[in-house]
C-alpha cells in the first residue's frame, strides 16, 4: 500500500491545512514546507566474507528554530530521501506540540538488517555515522532509535561520534543503554505515551480503556510495549501483527508471553498457534474499540478507511493514516489521535535523557514516567481544547498548535541575515 503514496506529499498536505487555519504568511509557509538541510551519503561496507557493498543513507534536518534538531535513525530497505524528509518534518511539529525545545530531523539507511551479521551492522552504523558526523552534535542534531535500530545501535553511534571528538559525548544520541548514559524508561516511553494518549482519548468518547478491545499493528518497540501496558491496565488485546503476518483471538492474546517469545524476532508472530492467523489487511479491519497502528506509514488509506471498525485510532507509528483516509474516518465519527501527539512519548523521554546527559545527573524511573505522563496529559488536553475551539479533527488541532509555535519562533528569531 505504502509504495503508491508519497509521504512527503502527505506531510505537506497536512501542513497546508494548518497553514490555512492559521492564515500563515505565504513566505513562512514556503519555509516550513522545505527541510533546512538534506545530506545524502553513499558509503561502502566490507562484509564478513570480504565482499564490498555500497549503501545509501540520509540525514535530514527540517527546522531548528526552537532548538537542536532531533529525530530517529531508521534502517529499512524502502527508505528514501522524501520519506526521511517527511519524517523530519513530522518531528518538528511533534516536538512543538509537546513543547520541548527541539526542531525536527530524521536519518535513514536503505538496508535490510535481516541480511547482516551483528559485526556487519556495527560496521555499517559506524561508517554511516562517520559520513553524517559533520551535521551531528549534542547542541546541533541528536539522533535516536526508529525502525530497525535499537539501544545497541545508539551505543555504536555514541562511541563513533566520541572517537572522532576525542572524548565521550553521551548527549549526541538518545535511546542509549542505561549504563552508557541512557535514561530509565526510554525503551518503554513511546508505548507508554501511546497508552496515556489512548486513555485520555477514551475518556473523550466516554469509554474506559481498561474495558476495551484493542488491535495493534506492529510488534516492535512501540507496538509490543503499548500492547503490554494496555494489557497490564486491564484491556484485552485481540489482534496483533508483525511484518510477516497477524493473529487474532476475540478472547484476547497473552501479550507478555508473545513478547517473551517473538518481540525483536522479525516475522515470528504468526507461528503462535492459539489464535487465528490472518493478514495485515484483515487485522486493520477487525472488530475492536481501539486500533493502534504501530508499524509503518500509509497503512490506513482511502481503500480501507471505510472498513475500519474501531471507534478510536491512536497512531503509534509515524504517518499511518493518509489525508484521504482522515476525511473518511472523520465522517464516520472515528477519533484519530495523531502521531505528532500520540507517539511523542519517545521524544519526550529522549529529551529527558539528553538533559540528564548534559547535567551528568540521572533520574529514577518513577520520576521519568510521572514527568512523561504529565506532559502527555497536558499536551492531549491542549490539543483537545484546540479541536473543540476550531471545530476540527485532532490532527489539524495538533498541527495548529505545533505549526504556530514553530512559525512564531521563526518570526521572533527573524530570518538571517
Ligand atoms: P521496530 O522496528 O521496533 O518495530 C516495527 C514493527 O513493525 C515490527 O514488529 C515489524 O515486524 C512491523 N512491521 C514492519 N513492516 C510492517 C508491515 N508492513 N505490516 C505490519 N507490521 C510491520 O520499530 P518501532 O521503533 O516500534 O517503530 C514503529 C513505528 O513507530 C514507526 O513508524 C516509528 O517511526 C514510530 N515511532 C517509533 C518511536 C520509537 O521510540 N521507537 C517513537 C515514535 C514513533
Amino acid at each position: 500500500m505504502s509504495q503508491h503514496i508519497n509521504v512527503l506529499d502527505m506531510a505537506r498536505e497536512q501542513l497546508a491545512v494548518a497553514a490555512n487555519y492559521l492564515n500563515l504568511d505565504q513566505g513562512l509557509h514556503a519555509v516550513l514546507a522545505q527541510p533546512k538541510r538534506q545530506l545524502v551519503v553513499n558509503f561502502p561496507v566490507v562484509f564478513d566474507n570480504g565482499e564490498v557493498a555500497v549503501f545509501q543513507g540520509y540525514r535530514v534536518q527540517h527546522n531548528s528554530s526552537r532548538g537542536p534538531t532531533k529525530g530517529g535513525i531508521r534502517y529499512h530497505p524502502d527508505v528514501d530521501l522524501d520519506e526521511t524528509t517527511a519524517l523530519a518534518m513530522w518531528m518538528t511539529w511533534k516536538c512543538a506540540v509537546v513543547n520541548i525545545p527541539y526542531g525536527g530531523a530524521k536519518g535513514s539507511v536503505k538496508v535490510d538488517t535481516k541480511l547482516l551479521s551483528k559485526r556487519e551492522l556495527e560496521k555499517l552504523t559506524r561508517r554511516f555515522v562517520t559520513e553524517i558526523n559533520i551535521v551531528l552534535g549534542e547542541r546541533s542534531d541528536v539522533p535516536a532509535p526508529d525502525i530497525g535500530t535499537n539501544a545497541q545501535v545508539m551505543a555504536w553511534i555514541m562511541d563513533t561520534f566520541s572517537m572522532h571528538a576525542g572524548y565521550t559525548v553521551p548527549g549526541v544520541v538518545t535511546g542509549k543503554p542505561v549504563e552508557l548514559g541512557g535514561s530509565e524508561g526510554r525503551i518503554e516511553a513511546t508505548g507508554r505515551g501511546v497508552i496515556v494518549a489512548a486513555e485520555e482519548a477514551a475518556k473523550v468518547l466516554n469509554m474506559n480503556l481498561g474495558n476495551s478491545k484493542i488491535v495493534v499493528q506492529g510488534f516492535g518497540n512501540v507496538g509490543a510495549i503499548a500492547a503490554r501496558i494496555a494489557e497490564e491496565n486491564g484491556a484485552t488485546v485481540v489482534g496483533i501483527s508483525d511484518a510477516r503476518g497477524a493473529i487474532y483471538n476475540p478472547k484476547g492474546l497473552p501479550i507478555k508471553e508473545l513478547e517473551h517469545r517473538y518481540a525483536g524476532r522479525e516475522g515470528g508472530i504468526s507461528e503462535y498457534k492459539d489464535a487465528e492467523q490472518i493478514s495485515n489487511t484483515q487485522l486493520l479491519e477487525l472488530p475492536c474499540d481501539v486500533l493502534i497502528p504501530a508499524a509503518i506509514a500509509a497503512q490506513i488509506t482511502e481503500e480501507n478507511a471505510d472498513k475500519i471498525k474501531a471507534k478510536l485510532i491512536v497512531e503509534g507509528a509515524n504517518g499511518p493514516t493518509t489525508p484521504h483516509a482522515d476525511h473518511i474516518l472523520s465522517d464516520k465519527g472515528v477519533l484519530v489521535v495523531p502521531d505528532v501527539l500520540a507517539n511523542a512519548g519517545g521524544v519526550v523521554v529522549s529529551y529527558f535523557e539528553w538533559v540528564q546527559d548534559l547535567q551528568n545527573f540521572f533520574w529514577e524511573e518513577d520520576e521519568v514516567n510521572s514527568k512523561l505522563t504529565r506532559i502527555m496529559r497536558f499536551s492531549f488536553g491542549a490539543v483537545e481544547s484546540t479541536m473543540r475551539q476550531h471545530k476540527t479533527d485532532m490532527r489539524t488541532a495538533a498541527y495548529i498548535i505545533g505549526v504556530k509555535r514553530v512559525a512564531e519562533a521563526t518570526i521572533t528569531r527573524g530570518i538571517y541575515p
